[in-house]
């Protein structure tokens, strides 16, 4: 009788267990842990299997579909306060919903790495002393023996509060040794106390350039927006005075009392832009990237929870910081491929930013200069607003595009007779050169004199690229590396050539060529240590080398002004390929690249070798800009029915043999047909690099004209797939708008 009354007692809660885990689960709550009120959003440790996981709390009170017998009771209750709120966890449902990932997964990667753990979060607050029951009656006179305890005493007495170390400084001089005294004989006790905003909620420092007139009008016809849903693209060239236009609009949030989130693609990449952000508003702001440690990380990212941090920047993960008071997102470089997370769980953080400005009334401002061609569809579908900067701010004057055909020219080094003169032209003129190259390592495959034999990788249908600096062949796709063979493996032939070009051979041809220039590389293998972006870039700054050589790394963001000439090496690695967004790609990369000539005073040119000088869709960009490509690309792209007139995702596989992987797709594709006949089934085909680390890929395409028929029958179809028996041979995945079809 008294256990039924104590069990109909106890409440019943639902919560979502870390890890890959779909669905929810219920436990009650032990009659020792009663009675309970804790908000959704706090961490509970919970009996899961044969160990223990941590889970978050969803709903409590609940009417349980399963046997109250039969439900466990949590073991511990890990927060106080809730991580996340009632909006976050909603939010973070709808992505887990969108992209179709478990939830479990989609809650616990929203939090720092230690909390994900289940560890204790972070004090933000600062140490501080209170008197004790006893150390508050203490008379003063009974110290008059010891006159630094007394003054100490006097203090804490007068004072009536815990105090910190800087008042107890102010006060008498800080002395460790008289606080430990008093703390030993029970006077004083450690206490917690609330971080101190040590700046500003908003407050600017005077160095705004007075904008021009379409950054004035960009300005006040987003600001008319600011406190409700509004999504406006700022399209404007690279120079235009973008980042200005998002300064005054932080400032207006600021003002009114909003904190702000800035995306931006690989944070560690743009430090001028940080650096701006920092010098206009001296207020608290914080960053968000993974170059930071677990407790730094988890530091900024309690600070814009508690709503310290007035301005969080951050890269795509940033976009599921709790952030209470958040009145404006802004999206840089929206076009940017980072911003879509390409493993796991498989969002964009851009549509998200969309998502969440709607959900929570906010502004969105998406900027770039060459936008993504969704992007433009938005706006000629009315859903967003276009702000246009047309012109690059003050003096400087838009960049000279123009193509060198290399089809029928002996090349040295890669670099054709004329960019090699353009070179030296620039080089005698005392300006900067910079040359692009999208491939790191010194060349992409060796090729032995005597048998033909290729430096392919055996796990990979690629080949392994020569690294001279390290010695190594390494394969860029599943990171296997060998020592640099001495003779060919086949036939043990001594000469072995290396084919192609890398960013280390270009490197060498032009120290040879030109011996006097002062040169410096960028890319991936020389950014590794931290700190040595800032360091090339302060050199570059102050003039101390006029040839810059680099990876896509050294396209984004970045302002050279000392550089006059571009060169794009090798521009057809983008031309030809089985990814119909390949061409978008490599309008944006020479835009962006172009964006880099000529940003001060003097004019920039651009020269770009091709072997396909003819192409058509570079020849609109060349001819007349990046808008007219991207119209055009958006009419092939009605034509053909491909994102955005229409909506995909694709169900990936992959197995040792290939077969399972093969048959499982096509088990799937069987049951989207049953599901739906209005979504194309497409495939399964095999993967564009078919065999990668030793495993065999295929996929399936869905395709289908309207996201909300493609996203009813997602979920029924998931799962059916994590029924099928194979599903549990073969690794799959799914990704709703996939952006790359490897
Ligand atoms: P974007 O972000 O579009 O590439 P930036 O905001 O970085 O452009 O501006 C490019 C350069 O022009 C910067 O050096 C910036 O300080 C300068 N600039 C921007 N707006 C103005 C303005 N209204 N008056 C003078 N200089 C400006
Ligand atoms: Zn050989
Ligand atoms: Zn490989």
């Amino acid at each position: 009788m008294n256990m039924l009354s104590s069990d109909a007692a106890s409440t019943i809660i639902r919560v979502v267990i870390a890890g890959p885990l779909r669905g929810f689960f219920d436990y009650i709550i032990p009659p020792e842990l009663q009675p309970f009120e804790w908000q959704p959003g706090v961490r509970l440790r919970v009996p899961f299997g044969r160990s223990s996981r941590c889970a978050i709390l969803l709903e409590s009170d609940v009417t349980s579909p399963f046997d109250r017998q039969k439900l466990k009771p949590i073991e511990a209750v890990l927060d106080q306060v809730p991580l996340l709120s009632g909006g976050d966890i909603a939010f973070l449902r709808w992505a887990a919903n969108y992209y179709q990932h478990p939830l479990g997964d989609v809650l616990f990667t929203a939090l720092p790495a230690r909390l994900r753990r289940g560890e204790a979060p972070l004090h933000l607050g600062r140490k501080g002393w209170q008197l004790t029951a006893v150390g508050a009656v203490v008379e003063l006179d009974q110290l008059s023996r010891a006159p630094k305890q007394r003054a100490l005493m006097a203090l804490f007495q007068e004072a009536g509060e815990a105090l910190d170390r800087e008042a107890v400084m102010a006060g008498c001089g800080e002395s460790q040794a008289i606080i430990r005294t008093m703390l030993k004989r029970g006077w004083l006790e450690q206490c917690e106390l609330p971080p101190l905003p040590l700046l500003p909620r908003h407050s600017s420092n005077e160095l705004a350039p007075t904008l021009n007139t379409a950054q004035q009008q960009a300005v006040t016809q987003a600001s008319e927006a600011l406190g409700q849903f509004s999504c406006f693209l700022l399209d404007g060239v690279t120079g235009s005075g973008k980042t200005e236009v998002y300064l005054a609009l932080i400032e207006m949030a600021l003002q009114r009392g909003e904190q702000v989130l800035m995306l931006a693609p690989e944070i560690g990449l743009t430090p001028q832009l940080v650096q701006r952000i920092e010098l206009r508003f001296s207020t608290v702001s914080v960053l968000l990237h993974s170059g930071l440690s677990d407790h730094e990380r988890e530091r900024a990212w309690q600070q814009a929870a508690s709503g310290l941090a007035r301005i969080v920047i951050g890269t795509r993960s940033s976009i599921f910081t709790p952030l209470p008071e958040l009145g404006l997102i802004i999206v840089d470089e929206e076009h940017d491929a980072s911003f879509k997370q390409q493993e796991g769980f498989r969002y964009s953080a851009r549509d998200l930013a969309v998502v969440r400005a709607q959900r929570e009334g906010c502004l969105l401002l998406l900027g770039s200069a060459t936008p993504s061609l969704e992007s433009l569809y938005n706006v000629e579908r009315k859903r967003y607003q276009r702000l246009v900067l047309p012109e690059r701010a003050g003096l400087a004057k838009p960049p000279k595009l123009s193509l060198i055909d290399v089809s029928n020219i002996r090349l040295d080094g890669g670099l054709s007779p004329q960019l090699k003169s353009a070179i030296r032209d620039t080089l005698d003129r005392d300006e900067q050169v910079m040359l692009f190259l999208n491939r790191r390592g010194y060349a992409p495959v060796i090729t032995c004199h005597g048998c033909g034999w290729l430096s392919s990788c055996q796990r990979c249908d690629a080949h392994m690229t020569l690294h001279f600096d390290d010695g190594l062949l390494w394969c860029h796709h599943c990171g296997q590396q060998h020592r640099k063979p001495h003779k060919c493996p086949a036939c043990g032939h001594s000469e072995l050539i290396p084919l192609g070009q890398g960013t280390e051979r270009l490197e060498e041809v032009l120290k040879q060529r030109f011996p006097d220039s002062p040169l410096l590389r960028f890319d991936r293998d020389n950014m590794r240590r931290k700190g040595s972006l800032e360091k090339m870039l302060k050199v570059i700054e102050a003039n101390e080398c006029s040839l810059l050589i680099g990876t896509q790394m050294l396209a984004k963001g970045h302002h050279f002004p000392g550089v006059t000439l571009v060169g794009i090496i090798d521009m057809d690695q983008g031309l030809f390929s089985a990814d119909y967004r390949a061409a978008e790609r490599m309008a944006q990369m020479v835009m962006q690249v172009a964006g880099r000539a000529g940003r001060a005073e003097k004019l920039g040119r651009v020269l770009i070798q091709t072997r396909h000088p003819d192409h058509p869709l570079l020849q609109i960009l060349i001819r007349e800009g990046y808008a007219s490509f991207a119209a055009e690309a958006l009419r092939e792209r009605r034509e053909t029915e491909l994102p955005p007139f229409s909506y995909q995702v694709l169900l990936r596989a992959e197995s040792t043999d290939g077969l399972q992987a093969m048959s499982f797709l096509e088990q799937a594709a069987q049951q989207a047909h049953q599901l739906s006949s209005q979504v194309e089934v497409l495939g399964p085909i095999p993967a564009p690099m078919e065999r990668r680390a030793g495993k065999r890929r295929a996929q399936l395409l869905l395709q289908a004209n309207s996201r909300a028929l493609l996203q009813g029958l997602l979920a029924p179809w998931v799962v059916q797939l994590d029924k099928l028996k194979l599903a549990r041979r073969v690794r799959w995945s799914i990704d709703v708008d996939p952006q790359e079809m490897v």
